[in-house]
């Protein structure tokens, strides 16, 4: 049994904005119900969701502030979390990132900074909890000192960083750097400076025992200028340390054998009950009811990142077909008006929900017969997975863990029963409109159409797969 400390700043039930959140509650449930010792740790938010006994354990001093060390428990599992309680910092309305206006936090690098020593107090067990961990498993930028700052300790523990999305560095001007009072010997092209910037994603890659990310072909994809961000030498130069372990999904909350977020239960042998949550999807969202008519879902952030122009600039055309298109999601104000000027102009055809509704993204996932993921890059992506377990097919750009978890439908993998959905390779308007035609043409063919439902909802995604080759991970650290 290893002594496993995970370093996040987001862990659903307790707050979430991303995938992050999603393996941050679930990786740690399944590695601890496969015998590890992992305990959380993560700030202590104003909008942490609060269900379960939270208890004070200890105070540690860092730069001049006095930080309360509280447990909780991840709620509905045994794991236990550590909240960094800092009031100075965290207790403010907003998420770990903005504020409540949505503007990030213009205290960004000395909230994370903060939180990263008091990570390394914990590590170092100086902190009263009587735990020394064998590894330390930091996550993206936010927790990246914590590898830099441990590096100059003695007799520390190993350390493993996941990056869950290049796009995010922690980037802030040398003035910062300073104010932070980092040690020294820190600043350097070959540690934590990036082009005199300070980066807080370089301390994690720079300065981990093993560096992983979320697909293998993201793995791979970010050790070019194309999705390196300016990091792909070092990526690349450490490349005999990065590997890519793909995300298992939560499978008892996105199962559609039990869902109570859906209308009908249904599994891949009464696929036929899935009509129901078409129906139900259809009047929610005020589309005419009809079952013969293909939904197109999605369900995102709506940003470039995911594609969105790409589908905005596809919709004229997919609007000579006949089809619906559902859509939720929020993010850059550009999209979300140009999404509904055409739902207002096609209300029989089109419909947008701009937010973030946990209950409509299962209905959709359920009731949908196509999902669009037709991401720029993707480190990993959930939507897709989830899509396959309910029997929705995806069509998504071969890219990151979409090309790693949607095999395309080609003669030979409808022969052998692993196709799963439609990939397509170019990111542009025209390549996902012939996406969206080959998914027309198949959805007209039922006995197809049925083989590759099943072929996804027949494949294991659940955590406990990828938790293994975590732990096989930790075993050679
Ligand atoms: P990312 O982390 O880049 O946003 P992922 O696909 O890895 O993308 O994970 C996104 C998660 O957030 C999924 O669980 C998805 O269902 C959820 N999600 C995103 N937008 C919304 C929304 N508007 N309403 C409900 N759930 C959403």
């Amino acid at each position: 049994m290893k002594k496993i400390l995970f370093v996040t700043s987001e862990a659903h039930p307790l707050i979430k904005t991303g995938g992050l959140a999603d393996v941050s509650g679930s990786l740690p449930k399944a590695l601890s119900e496969l015998g590890e010792d992992v305990r959380i740790i993560m700030p202590n938010y104003q909008a942490i969701n609060r269900t379960e006994e939270v208890r004070y354990l200890s105070t540690v001093y860092v730069n001049n502030y006095a930080v309360n060390i509280l447990e909780t428990r991840l709620p509905g599992t045994g794991v236990t979390v550590w909240l960094v309680d800092c009031p100075e910092f965290f207790n403010y309305p907003g998420n770990p990132y903005v504020d409540e206006h949505g503007k990030p936090w213009a205290n960004g690098a000395e909230r994370f900074a903060l939180f990263c020593r008091v990570t390394v107090e914990v590590a170092m067990n100086r902190s009263w909890l009587d735990w020394k961990p064998d590894i330390v498993h930091c996550n993206d930028w936010q927790s990246g000192l914590v590898p830099a700052l441990l590096s100059l300790e003695y007799s520390r523990p190993a350390i493993v960083f996941t990056i869950h999305n290049m796009a995010y560095q922690g980037i802030f001007p040398k003035a910062t750097y300073l104010s932070l009072n980092l040690p020294g010997q820190l600043w350097n092209p070959h540690g934590i400076e990036f082009h005199d910037m300070l980066s807080f994603l370089k301390g994690g890659l720079v300065y981990s025992d093993r560096i992983t990310t979320v697909s293998p072909t993201y793995a791979k994809e970010i050790q070019t200028a194309e999705f390196g961000y300016g990091l792909e030498g070092l990526l690349s130069y450490r490349k005999d340390f990065l590997s890519g372990i793909i995300n298992g999904i939560d499978s008892d909350h996105w199962n559609p054998e039990t869902d109570a977020n859906i209308v009908q239960t249904f599994n891949h042998s009464t696929l036929n009950k899935k009509q129901l949550n078409k129906a139900a999807l259809q009047e929610k969202v005020s589309l005419p009811v009809d079952k013969s008519i293909p939904v197109f879902g999605l369900i995102s952030r709506l940003v470039e990142q995911k594609g969105i122009d790409l589908i905005l600039e596809c919709l004229p055309e997919m609007l000579t077909h006949p089809l619906q298109f559902v859509l939720l999601g929020s993010g850059n104000k550009g999209f979300e008006q140009r999404l509904h000027n055409f739902a207002e102009s096609h209300p029989d055809k089109i419909s947008i929900t701009i937010g973030y509704d946990e209950t409509l993204a299962h209905l959709i996932e359920a009731g949908a017969d196509i999902f669009l993921m037709p991401s720029r890059f993707e480190p990993c992506g959930l939507n897709q997975i989830y899509s396959q377990r309910y029997g929705t097919i995806p069509i998504v750009r071969k890219t990151g863990g979409l090309a790693d978890t949607v095999i395309d439908t080609v003669p030979e993998t409808l022969n052998n029963n692993t196709a799963t959905g439609l990939v397509f390779n170019e990111a542009n308007a025209g390549t996902l409109m012939e996406a969206i035609k080959r998914s027309l043409i198949l959805y007209n063919h039922s006995k197809t159409w049925k083989q590759l439902q099943i072929n996804g909802m027949q494949k294991d995604y659940s955590w406990s797969k990828s938790a293994k080759q975590y732990m096989t991970l930790y075993s050679h650290l």
